[in-house]
């Protein structure tokens, strides 16, 4: 393992999106429409679909189109956010509600389309498959306590029009393989993409629509003036009538509003080699995607190539990668006892960001309008809502989280969340608390 840590298993087998970008060498244009800040889903997206209405488009990206979250992830694409559905029955009613989980469904359905093999796919446009399983994704609680809850969230789900199924500690274990659960909840909808070959996919089809991209190119500043704005890089100036912020968990100075806003955190994942047929068709069920209700998630699938996929959150201290990828490797394996002798030979992470209640933001700050604040639900959510917002700058309707205020986290902070470790004390006591015998 060592020898390979920092690597990204899908990065092995996904054609690198530099390819779709023009030399960094060339000139800036001097004016164009908009700017895009960030090369990741939501800044490609955003993009793309600048340009398929015709504008003239430039996306800078600070380094390599990769190094944002985008490429690395868990590629699930699962209806839900990182707020429980019950919180937000309680903000915003019923009705409120179903148009959340609505617009969550809605983000699942597109990036279905854009990932599958259909006429309106990017594989029709790109030639880039990116893998979509169309799966769905089960939710397992280790513990008997878990069960009460996850039964009121399956209830109010369906009161809110979408269906799952409960499953109970023998459906848990014949789907799973495992000992590990007490009980499920299954979500037929939505699944998984090879998020590195979806992140390739787009970067050319934005290219193929007009959009300029440029790695290596940060945005360094931003000047309002007549008519619009003027965005520095280190290459020259460029002037916009708009801006799209697609940074996410990768705020930097350049923004400070946003960063006393989101609030970044890491996510780590590793990788198995490829399994041999039949052990993994023991340990990965459907090829559902899964992930676990504690504070400190695990998630985990297989991939397109025959592996065992797995994240989580091992602490919100700063800790080394090959510390996380021996803690990740252990719960593996722990759920999985049969994956003892499997070697682990990748090991990445990159960063995320949230709002404190959990639910994405599409928010105008300083002449930026950014989409952010995704929890882990950004496949489809940050593809669907950057769409959506610049149709909303075309004229259109706003998007759903753009109708609810964003505001500062309430201590002094910005960007550096000194705050975690304190709240993972809470978090980790919260998981014991739950699963005590
Ligand atoms: C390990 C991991 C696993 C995850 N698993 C899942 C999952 O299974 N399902 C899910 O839905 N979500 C998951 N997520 C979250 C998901 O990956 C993100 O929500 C999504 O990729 C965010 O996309 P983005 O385009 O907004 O940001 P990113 O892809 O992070 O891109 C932001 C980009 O902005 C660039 N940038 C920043 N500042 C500047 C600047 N000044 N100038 C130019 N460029 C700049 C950065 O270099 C970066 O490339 C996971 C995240 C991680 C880290």
């Amino acid at each position: 393992m060592q020898r390979e840590l920092s690597a990204v298993a899908w990065h092995d087998d996904a054609p690198d999106p530099t390819r779709f970008t023009a030399a960094a060498s060339e000139p800036l244009p001097t004016s164009v429409d908009w700017v895009v800040i960030g090369g990741g889903f939501s800044g490609l997206s955003a993009a793309r679909r600048a340009a398929e209405r015709g504008a003239r488009v430039l996306l800078l990206e600070k380094g390599a189109l990769r190094d944002g979250a985008s490429s690395r992830n868990g590629g699930m694409a699962h209806v839900g956010f990182g707020a429980s559905t019950s919180s937000i029955i309680k903000r915003f009613g019923m009705e409120g509600a179903r148009e959340w989980l609505d617009l969550s469904r809605a983000a699942v359905r597109r990036v279905a389309t854009l990932a599958g093999q259909g006429d309106a796919s990017l594989m029709a446009t790109t030639g880039i498959d990116a893998q979509w399983s169309g799966t769905g994704h089960v939710e397992l609680t280790h513990s008997a306590r878990g069960l009460p809850d996850l039964r009121a969230e399956a209830d109010l789900r369906e009161s809110l029009g979408l269906p799952v199924r409960l499953l109970d500690r023998s459906a848990v274990q014949q789907l799973t393989n495992s000992e590990s659960f007490a009980g499920g909840l299954a979500v037929d909808e939505g699944g998984g993409v090879q998020p590195a070959r979806l992140h390739a996919a787009m970067a050319a089809a934005a290219q193929a629509a007009g959009v300029e991209i440029r790695e290596q190119t940060p945005a360094t500043g931003i000047l309002q003036i007549a008519g619009g704005y003027e965005v520095r890089t280190p290459r020259g100036s460029v002037r916009t009538q708009h801006i799209f912020g697609g940074v996410n968990g990768y705020a930097d100075r350049l923004f400070p509003a946003l960063r006393r806003r989101a609030i970044p955190v890491g996510s780590y994942m590793i990788a198995t080699e490829p399994l041999a047929p039949e052990l993994l068709a023991q340990v990965s069920g459907n090829g559902e995607m899964r992930f676990d209700t504690r504070n400190f998630l695990s998630y985990w699938r297989p991939t397109p190539d025959g592996r065992i996929a797995f994240g989580g959150r091992t602490s919100f201290w700063p800790d080394s990668l090959p510390r996380i990828a021996r803690t990740l490797t252990a719960r593996v394996r722990e759920i999985h006892p049969q994956l003892a002798s499997t070697r682990v030979t990748h090991a990445w992470g990159g960063r995320l960001s949230f709002a404190l209640d959990r639910l994405p933001r599409v928010t105008r700050l300083d002449g930026v309008t950014h989409v952010s604040g995704c929890a882990g639900s950004g496949v489809a959510l940050m593809t669907l809502l950057a769409e959506q917002t610049i149709d909303w700058e075309l004229g259109g309707d706003p998007p759903l989280p753009a109708r609810i205020a964003w505001q500062p986290v309430p201590v002094p902070y910005e960007g550096l969340p000194w705050f975690l470790p304190f709240a993972g004390i809470g978090f980790a006591l919260e998981d014991w608390w739950n699963e005590r015998r």
